[in-house]
């Protein structure tokens, strides 16, 4: 994934879509923060959209004692519910606060029915993944048909969100990599994050 941040203007529809597409609390996987300045005179601001970074070296994944955590071949980081047994380690693991405890209640009180398959289980951003697999199946590409790539990105209403294969040197995000300074999150930890940030 690459993220904008030149045209990202907080206004939170990654999300609200994020939360619609996955079943999820507001603001529980996908996060935005405004950062900088907010008085006049000198008022600046940035934003700062961010969720599972999928990382290369996901710190998540090697503390996972049941192997629920598991990073796919496609470099998406995904959990299996059936395996997790919600002992929070990889809550506490990940340095970028991405994942939650999920339960039913926080659903209840959103007016949607709570999913008790995952009740007790560690969630977080998996790239709309069941999205990207339908769309596959329908002969859809990821980050170019909006059918098969993750909601947050489709629904972006300044284009600030990109999706696609960064093994693809013709893909538009190893081009927006190519072409701008970008930057990934707390890069020094070694984590290898697969989301870039396209700085002012
Ligand atoms: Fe794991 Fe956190 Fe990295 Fe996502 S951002 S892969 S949850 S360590
Ligand atoms: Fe949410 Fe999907 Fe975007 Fe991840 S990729 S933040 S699951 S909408």
């Amino acid at each position: 994934m690459v993220i904008d941040t030149r045209y990202c203007i907080g206004c939170k529809n990654c999300v609200l879509a994020c939360s619609q597409a996955n079943g999820i609390v507001d603001g529980a996987w996908r996060k935005m923060e405004a950062l900088g300045e907010p008085e006049f005179p000198d008022r600046k601001r940035h934003f700062l959209t961010r969720a599972c970074m999928h990382c290369e070296s996901p710190p998540c994944m090697n503390v996972c004692p049941t192997t629920a955590t598991y990073r796919r071949q496609d470099g998406i980081v995904a959990v299996d519910p059936d395996k997790c047994v919600g002992c929070g380690a990889c809550i506490l693991a990940c340095p970028y606060d991405a994942r939650v405890l999920y339960t039913p209640q926080d659903d209840f009180e959103n007016g949607r029915p709570g999913d008790k398959q995952r009740e007790g289980t560690c969630t977080k951003c998996h790239f709309c993944m069941p999205r990207i697999e339908k769309g596959i199946e329908k002969g859809l590409k990821p980050g170019v048909d909006p059918d098969a790539t993750p909601l947050c990105v489709a629904t972006c209403c300044t284009g600030a969100l990109h999706f696609g294969d960064l093994d693809d040197p013709d893909s538009e995000v190893s081009a927006l990599i190519e072409n701008n300074p970008t930057l990934r999150l707390s890069e020094t930890l070694g984590t290898k994050p697969a989301v870039f940030y396209i700085i002012d």
